[in-house]
């Protein structure tokens, strides 16, 4: 392999309108930044990129949790990378990291933030480090455990079910004694979801018709809806919950491609004849959790009660098209890109 000379980058070229396109994207080759850092800061090579969901409203100008990333910005997205070159004691050279350093070959990270790099302790593949052991997977554990109070005798519903969220979700509620209904889309995945990941069933919601299945499945009301995609699948678990249930919004991933979001859900009054809650959260309000959650995590993988499924692309080229499959439904697992030339 040639040495590099460019730091390859992926930036965002203009703000999707509705349905995000890979022509959103723009490839620019720039300067790799010098190794003159100020203190507190590391250089980074990134080796693997993982994608999120979130990703995508990023890209909309909209106030939310993090700032909208900006047109001609290299795309802010997870990686895992080598410390390079390092101005910060907490960071040695040679350290694998885990952080926001964006699309791109190299980044230079700064002194630390909400978004600081994460060490990853030795033995932790890559591709634990953005999956099982990331973000999706603490998401599930802090949705669940904390936000959900899930108990063991609940009647759990998981949408999503088989994607980095879900399929985590799924079998913390299984190891807690709890019963598990898993949504997701074609056979393949909802086999996963009955065979690997422990549920007691699964809907198609492809070729099944969610609502009347849940009523099939859980006649006396779901007890706990973990909510990974809103719209009609909200709907539906709202027209199944139990009296006092809680509906716990992880995210909405049918509506992040909506130019102008549909109205709805239509039968919210249904959580007030049920006495039922329904509450979003955000992983960055959870991060004194992480360790607990981590310890548990670690036992989990380890004794394999809980599995995990990666889906690992290559070549810097084709890093849209890789973001893409979240939305088509084409990934299998987390979805992570190994970045060619970087070892
Ligand atoms: P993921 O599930 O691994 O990947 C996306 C999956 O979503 C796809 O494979 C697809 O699976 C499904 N999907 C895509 N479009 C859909 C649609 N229109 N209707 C139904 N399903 C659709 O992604 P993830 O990282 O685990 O994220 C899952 C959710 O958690 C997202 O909504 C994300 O924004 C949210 N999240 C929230 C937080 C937080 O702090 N609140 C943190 C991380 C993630 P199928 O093949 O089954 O359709």
């Amino acid at each position: 392999m040639p040495l590099q000379t460019v730091n390859r980058q992926w930036l965002l070229a203009r703000r999707p309108e509705g349905q995000v396109r890979a022509g959103d994207f723009k490839r620019h080759d720039a300067p790799i930044p010098a190794a003159d850092l100020a203190a507190g800061e590391i250089l980074v090579r990134n080796l693997m990129f993982g994608f999120d969901p979130a990703q995508r409203g990023w890209m909309d100008d909209v106030a939310s949790y993090m700032p909208p990333i900006a047109i001609d910005e290299p795309v802010r997205g997870s990686a895992v990378a080598r410390v390079v070159a390092s101005a910060n004691p907490a960071y040695p050279e040679g350290a694998m990291v885990r952080g926001l350093f964006g699309w791109q070959d190299y980044a230079v990270a700064a002194r630390s933030n909400e978004a600081a790099p994460v060490q990853i302790a030795q033995g932790v593949a890559p591709e634990q480090a953005l999956g099982v052991f990331g973000a999706a997977s603490l998401t599930a554990y802090v949705g669940m455990l904390d936000v959900g109070r899930l108990g063991a005798g609940d009647c759990v519903l998981v949408s999503g079910a088989a994607g980095a969220v879900g399929s985590i979700a799924v079998q913390i509620a299984r190891l807690r004694g709890a019963r598990v209904i898993g949504i997701a889309g074609g056979p393949e995945k909802c086999r996963w979801l009955t065979e690997d990941y422990g549920a007691d069933a699964a809907i198609d919601y492809r070729s099944e018709d969610v609502r009347s299945r849940l009523g099939a499945l859980a006649p006396d009301g779901i007890n706990l809806f973990f909510d990974n995609v809103g719209g009609s699948t909200l709907e539906a678990g709202i027209s199944h919950i139990a009296r006092f249930g809680r509906i716990v919004l992880c995210g909405a991933i049918a509506s992040y491609n909506d130019a102008h979001p549909a109205p709805g859900p239509r039968n919210l009054m249904r959580l007030v004849s049920q006495r039922a809650e329904m509450r979003g959260f955000i992983l960055l309000d959870h991060l004194d959790r992480i360790p607990t959650a981590m310890a548990d995590l670690r036992q989990w993988v380890q004794s394999g009660e809980v599995r995990y499924r990666v889906d690992i692309q290559r070549s810097f080229e084709a890093v849209p098209q890789t973001f893409l499959r979240l939305f088509s439904g084409a990934s299998q697992g987390k979805q992570l890109l190994r970045i060619d030339g970087a070892e």
